[in-house]
């Protein structure tokens, strides 16, 4: 089974990039008689697609993601400043991937300020339908609307297609101004759970009935004293949940030849929520990935060949990885450490305007990937901010394609432009001798150097 390390969406290459791409999904039936899936294998000459016209990427019945050469991707502008860098970000990505002989048939479905305009709706029916039905898109910021019960349009879009992965690879990009003195070291990629913990939505407010029922249950039930006064907020976390995202963790780990997966986790306190994450994890590793990894127990941190899993806590976590940042590699955890854990470790790199994230559920092959910055409205249509992060949010989505030598294309390309310091007013203010340029500048200039 070690033919899986190192396959994969990294390392594969198309000899004839014309061709469509199929994303194969090998199930592996373990000792243990668990079936699981997926681990994505890029080869050229996609079933049923024909060059030069548009197509839906398809999902197989026997699991297999079927890439046409020109596919078509659903995205969604974005508000705020999504006018200035979604067409950016397209610039690049179409011009990546022209260079390789392939093309993307872009759907512009609506969400947020433009959807509720034009439609009276946040988020119509028909943007979720189209995001379910092509499998794979891309957005911009959106606007919570404050105050109304709206709920968060992007927890919305993760909650009704199930994506149960927030994948942040954070990483250093030559030349770009960090307040650390090593960013170099920093190359992590966090799995954040992105459906239980405390995001699961099960809170109720101070003072209503149901809590004051919910407050005297648990008084006549368990004997837990609750103050009266109190909010209450439940937070689930499941063995399907926790398992199926470090499966996930494990078999990107397996796929892009990683060293090891820590699972982050405030176990020694949360004993039966995020004590069970962890415990959860060294007993998947044990029944599903014995022939590739190894809990840190079962081997006394001595891996051999195989990946190391460990795992550590949360608040030690957060210093760690500003202090011995090359001991991090692939990280797995819970919703609310992922969420504080993603952003403090975006900071190490560069910040906010160029980090990338997606959401996927990799069993039905769904994924959304996005900017992970908001609107930013102050600076809307000025055509000012840094498109990197949708950028790069467009890279992890050619990179989950298959479309690897596009993806590689543009990081180059954006670190070259980066490293002659031809940056965006964020960059500039931090930077020395820097040529701050706009949104569109910047874009143009990172194609010329495709
Ligand atoms: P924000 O829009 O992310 O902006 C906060 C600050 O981050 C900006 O003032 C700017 O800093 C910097 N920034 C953001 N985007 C940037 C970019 N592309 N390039 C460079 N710098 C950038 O956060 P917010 O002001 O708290 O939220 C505004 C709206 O966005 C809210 O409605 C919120 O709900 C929504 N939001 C959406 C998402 C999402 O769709 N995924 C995520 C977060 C927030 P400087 O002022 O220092 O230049």
């Amino acid at each position: 089974m070690s033919t899986r390390v190192g396959v994969g969406l990294a390392s594969s290459s198309c000899d004839s990039l014309e061709e469509p791409t199929t994303l194969v999904r090998h199930r592996v039936v373990r000792s243990s008689a668990r079936v699981r899936s997926s681990v994505w294998e890029s080869v050229p000459g996609g079933v049923g697609s024909i060059p030069g016209m548009a197509e839906k990427i398809t999902m197989t019945s026997d699991g297999t993601l079927n890439v046409p050469a020109e596919p078509i991707i659903p995205f969604i502008e974005g508000d705020g400043t999504g006018v200035d860098i979604w067409p950016a970000a397209k610039l690049v990505l179409d011009a990546a991937a022209a260079k390789h002989g392939r093309s993307v048939a872009w759907k512009e479905v609506l969400a947020g300020e433009k959807a509720f305009k034009e439609t009276g709706e946040w988020l119509p029916d028909a943007t979720v339908e189209a995001f379910r039905d092509h499998l794979i898109g891309i957005k911009g910021p959106l606007t919570t609307p404050v105050g109304g019960g709206i709920r968060s349009l992007n927890v919305a879009l993760r909650q009704i297609l199930d994506l149960y992965v927030c994948l942040r690879p954070v990483r250093w990009f030559q030349g770009v101004p960090s307040p650390v003195r090593h960013p170099e070291k920093v190359d992590m990629v966090i799995f954040r759970e992105n459906t239980e913990d405390v995001y699961a939505g099960l809170e109720l407010q101070e003072g209503s009935v149901e809590a004051a029922r919910l407050i005297e249950h648990l008084r006549d039930a368990y004997g837990w004293q609750v103050r009266p006064d109190s909010g209450i907020g439940i937070k689930p976390v499941s063995e399907t949940g926790s398992k199926r995202l470090i499966r996930a963790a494990i078999e990107y780990a397996v796929r892009r030849g990683r060293r090891s997966v820590t699972l982050v986790h405030k176990g020694n306190i949360q004993k039966f929520t995020e004590g069970a994450f962890r415990n959860w994890g060294y007993e998947l590793t044990r029944e599903e990935f014995s022939d590739v990894a190894v809990g840190w127990d079962d081997c006394g941190g001595e891996p051999g060949g195989k990946i190391l899993v460990k795992d550590a806590i949360a608040d030690i976590t957060l210093q760690q990885v500003l202090t011995r940042p090359d001991e991090f590699d692939v990280i797995a955890t819970t919703n609310l450490n992922g969420d504080y854990l993603s952003d403090a470790l975006a900071a190490q790199v560069g910040g906010i305007g160029i980090a990338p994230g997606g959401n996927i559920n990799y069993v039905t092959g769904h994924g959304v990937f996005e900017a992970t910055h908001g609107t930013a409205p102050k600076y809307a249509g000025q055509d000012k901010v840094n498109p990197g992060s949708v950028l790069l949010s467009g890279v992890l989505m050619y990179e989950h394609l298959g479309w690897q030598e596009a993806a590689d294309d543009i990081v180059r390309a954006l670190e070259q432009t980066i490293s002659e310091k031809i940056v965006t007013y964020d960059f500039a203010r931090l930077m020395e001798g820097a040529k701050e340029v706009r949104t569109s500048e910047f874009a143009e200039a990172i194609v010329e150097r495709l």
